[in-house]
């Protein structure tokens, strides 16, 4: 794993972990790597973007790269543009759904694909190794911003046409999709009533990531208006999140196999693509419709690029960060809860009952305490003895950490990337179920770090 990137790109406490000066480096480097001469900037609406925005675009110009700078977008804007408009690599200055304090950069390259951990490896030596290289005064880049996010919006059109009008509440968050969410929806024939729809880099109005809590006056509003649904995003709209027609927040696994579901039957089979966090849901109902699910390491990097390599019909993260590959392969919120009504509509249904029909089943999760420099040996040693402590087991992954999965659930043993833990994720279709399998983990664990201390 890179050391300055993440699986989300570089992201850090802004003027402490990421300056405007590592920002120059990281724009220079991916001058000199990419050898681009168009390259496409982006900032959702932090309070750090313009600052990042000139020290990136500084590094760019330095490189002899020419920066279109698109002002606040949402990171699949971003994305789809810079394929669209056959630009060289796209930046894009967000830290998704993290605290208004945090920023970051991620790069696409020129098929809209976020830099896997290859290419940000190549960015990270070449700041490292100080092998950044300027170009000659004559021909340094040129800076001028660009205004295309029609394009994406007529994208959405083509694809999207509701028949019937939809009351729907959106939830910006005070983020990237602010204006963009609102006027698109209302383009594709919803009645739309638009909340926290002013850009503010200090996320005032909710937590920048959607989830049950952040979304308690949404659920509200959707039930006190009598609306059809709500929907949110997070800080860069790659994610969104659902409330069903009566109130309740869509649980995120269950709103992904239902969608899942969909997709699978209407192309009559297909590889649906899911990270091994997401719930067994998305197996039990793809497997029924004659699909297949590939399961890959956790971060929306890994499940594009298991969508390109298996040519999968869809694939997420129980976040709400889908991706859509016949449209373009960065999740993307706004094109998810687009295609979300188009599916309603299609099967005639509301949320409620869309999700409904998906199996709802029981996860604990656990932490154990282990040393840093233990915890990734712990790990590979479980890896090495699940398969004879739990003799009925049916498959063991070890795509990341160690994930062994039984008839009625299963459990993922994982090193905390930050802290000194190792993380137990169990499912089982029932409590009594969970509790079994955890309890043979727990024991596993701690039988393995008692043995490596010897
Ligand atoms: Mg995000």
């Amino acid at each position: 794993m890179p050391k300055l990137f993440g699986s989300s790109g570089a992201r850090g406490l802004v003027n402490a972990e990421l300056t405007p000066i590592l920002a120059a480096k990281v724009g220079l480097a991916v001058a000199t790597f990419s050898k681009a001469e168009k390259v496409l900037v982006a900032w959702d609406t932090r309070v750090s973007g313009p600052m990042l925005e000139h020290a990136l675009v500084s590094g760019l110009l330095a490189g002899g790269a020419n920066a279109y700078c698109l002002g606040v977008v949402p990171t699949p804007v971003l994305a789809f543009l810079t394929m669209r408009l056959k630009a060289d690599a796209g930046l894009m200055i967000t830290a998704s759904h993290n605290p208004p304090q945090y920023n970051g950069i991620k790069i696409f390259n020129s098929q809209g694909l976020a830099y896997d951990d290859e290419s940000q490896i190549k960015i990270e030596e070449i700041i490292e190794k100080r092998s950044l290289r300027l170009a000659d005064w004559r021909v340094v880049g040129e800076a001028s911003s660009l205004d295309k996010s029609q394009l994406y919006a007529e994208m959405i059109k083509k694809t999207v046409k509701l028949r019937k009008k939809r009351r729907i509440i959106v939830d910006p968050g005070c983020g990237a999709t602010f204006s963009l969410a609102p006027a698109i929806l209302e383009n594709i024939g919803c009645e739309v009533i638009a909340i926290n729809a002013q850009p503010d880099g200090f996320f005032p109005a909710r937590s920048s990531e959607p989830n049950a809590e952040s979304l308690k006056d949404l659920a509200k509003i959707v039930q006190e208006l009598g609306a059809d649904a709500g929907v949110a995003y997070d800080g860069d709209g790659d994610r969104a999140a659902f409330i069903d027609e009566k109130g309740n927040f869509a649980d995120f696994d269950r709103a992904l196999a239902a969608y899942s579901a969909y997709i699978v039957k209407r192309n009559g089979g297909g590889t649906v693509v899911t990270n091994v966090e997401a719930s067994m849901c998305i197996e039990k109902v793809v497997n029924a419709l004659g699909g297949k699910v590939v399961r890959t390491k956790v971060g929306d990097v890994y499940v594009a690029e298991a969508i390109k390599q298996r040519n999968a019909v869809f694939g997420g993260e129980p976040c709400g960060a889908w991706i859509h590959p016949q449209l373009h392969c960065c999740p993307d919120g706004i094109l998810s809860s687009a295609l979300l009504l188009k599916a309603l509509e299609e099967e005639n249904k509301g949320l409620f009952d869309f999700i409904a029909e998906i199996p709802l089943y029981t996860t604990l999760r656990r932490n154990i305490a282990c040393k840093n420099n233990m915890k990734y040996k712990v790990i590979e040693k479980i890896g090495k003895s699940v398969k004879s402590e739990f003799p009925a087991h049916a498959e063991v992954s070890t795509v990341d950490g160690v994930r062994m999965s039984f008839e009625g659930g299963w459990i993922l043993f994982r090193a905390s990337g930050t802290e000194p833990l190792i993380r137990l994720t169990v499912e089982g279709e029932s409590l009594k179920a969970a509790k079994e399998i955890m309890k043979k983990g727990i024991v596993l664990v701690k039988k393995s770090v008692e043995e490596m201390r010897k």
